[in-house]
């Protein structure tokens, strides 16, 4: 019972209250005072457990060597707000030799595939239609790796912004190659040579400049050298990354949009990584599942079936599954239905845990956490770059001896946003306000998530209890 555990831990030192969280650490240690062993599970692991009890393992590819294809690369446009980001999709898309061949016109389902021409060979190459990194990240938080590539638009009559910055800092974080567009290169003013330089300061070196970034001159507006920047993605594609994938095994991947059609039912585009996605097929996404009754594609066409890379609307699911969530291909409409099942009882659970216990990690509980990660990663966004810089500076100095490391993931101007709180959720980082409050989406999702943020105005206040957090030196506060 609660009061039983509560007096276990303070025998193990640490004062609890009974509704209160406790790291995953001490866990194990009130485990082994309790003679129970405690496994901690994430949910990324309890999801793969729960398919392997169905005999499916999602995440890779089946089979031998010799069963994987060359796929076509997912590129993600991101950027600062203004820099061109949709009109550089719509350019894209327009210019789409498939599309003249369908006839149709091109509909938004939240990605399209467009082909080009490359040393002879004709090529696809696939975009996901939402400009901007909040999508990336969502996905990113959720697990969901659906970006090979991020195509990074700067405005070169504007320049490197603070979402240029942010935008790099997702990408890097998650290890994924950017090709530079520098657009509006018609506009008077425009200084692509500026960028280039600009860029050099977030490890982003032209290849002209002996790096090994692509950086393509465009006008999205007039159409300048679209085919260049394609080539540029394919090209950095093939030089930095293996794209293949096996399409003979049911298709499995992430959905990148859903939403409820009045007519249709539930409508989903899904994003095929692995396999083939045929009409007839049993699927679940997330917690949602259904059989495919009809395949649709950018151009509203009817789609037999969706080989690796290939977006397709879905219809068939008896509900709505999440932007983000997984999907795979089951055999037989029973299984589909079970695994939708347990996922949504265990997102019951979970909710109401999350509920019970509101922090995932804070910095009273860095004094076991760090004790295995050795490491603090801290997003630090304020009202200005001078104060974001000087914070950044003195908590780099706090010394609290080699054994813990202080990282910061990501620095900005500016409120804290969503975008900083999947940062967080997928890096596992805590959030410093310096003089700028959180966005109230972004406080929501720290609640749920259980992210924590701290709000500063003086520097010093930071630096002394990031110190005590370093040094483990925080008591629990009741
Ligand atoms: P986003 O916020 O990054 O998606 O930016 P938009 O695509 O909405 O573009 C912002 C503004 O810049 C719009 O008025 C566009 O028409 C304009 N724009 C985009 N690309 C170019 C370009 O290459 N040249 C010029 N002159 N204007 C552009």
């Amino acid at each position: 019972n609660p009061a039983s555990l509560v007096q276990a831990l303070f025998h193990l030192g640490e004062m609890v209250t009974a509704t209160q969280s406790v790291s995953d650490e001490v866990l194990e240690l009130l485990g082994q005072e309790m003679n129970y062993q405690v496994q901690v599970v994430s949910p990324e692991d309890e999801d793969r457990e729960l398919l392997e009890s169905f005999d499916i393992s999602y995440g890779e590819n089946d089979g031998d060597e010799s069963d994987l294809a060359p796929r076509p690369p997912v590129v993600t446009v991101m950027g600062h707000v203004d820099h061109g980001k949709t009109r550089l999709l719509d350019t894209i898309r327009k210019a789409n030799v498939r599309e003249h061949e369908a006839g149709g016109i091109t509909q938004h389902i939240g990605a399209y595939q467009v082909s080009t021409e490359l040393e002879g060979n004709e090529r696809l190459i696939t975009f996901i239609d939402t400009p901007g990194h909040e999508a990336f990240t969502a996905m990113r938080a959720r697990g969901a790796k659906s970006t090979d590539i991020a195509v990074l638009v700067v405005a070169a009559d504007d320049g490197v912004m603070p979402q240029t910055v942010e935008a790099i800092n997702h990408a890097q974080a998650a290890s994924v190659p950017i090709v530079v567009a520098v657009n509006k290169i018609d506009k008077e003013g425009a200084n692509p040579s500026k960028i280039r330089q600009q860029l050099t300061e977030y490890g982003l070196v032209a290849e002209e400049y002996g790096g090994e970034t692509m950086f393509v001159d465009i006008s999205a507006k007039q159409g300048t050298n679209i085919e260049n920047l394609l080539e540029a993605i394919l090209l950095t594609a093939d030089a930095a990354l293996d794209l293949r994938a096996n399409p003979e095994m049911p298709a499995q991947g992430v959905a990148i949009e859903a939403h409820l059609d009045r007519g249709r039912g539930p409508v989903a585009t899904v994003l095929v990584q692995r396999g083939t996605l045929r009409v007839g097929d049993s699927i679940v996404g997330g917690d949602a599942y259904g059989r495919v009754r009809r395949m649709l594609d950018e151009h509203g066409q009817d789609v037999a079936e969706a080989t690796p890379s290939r977006p397709v609307q879905v219809i068939g699911f008896t509900s709505v599954p999440g932007a983000g969530d997984n999907f795979l291909v089951v055999e037989e409409d029973r299984v589909a239905r079970q695994i939708a099942e347990r996922r949504q009882a265990r997102e019951r659970a979970a909710e109401n845990a999350r509920r019970a216990a509101r922090k995932r990690i804070s910095l009273e509980d860095l004094d076991s956490a760090l004790k295995e990660t050795s490491q603090l990663n801290l997003i630090i966004k304020g009202d200005n770059s001078g104060t974001v810089e000087a914070l950044e500076d003195a908590l780099m100095k706090i010394d609290v001896g080699d054994e813990v490391e202080l990282r910061v993931i990501h620095r900005g101007v500016g409120a804290i946003k969503e975008g900083d709180i999947n940062l967080a959720i997928a890096d596992n980082v805590i959030v410093l306000g310096f003089n700028v409050r959180a966005e109230g989406k972004a406080t929501e999702l720290a609640n749920r998530e259980g992210v924590e943020i701290r709000f500063y105005s003086v520097i010093y206040q930071a630096i002394e209890d990031i110190e005590k957090a370093l040094k483990g030196m925080l008591k629990p506060e009741y």
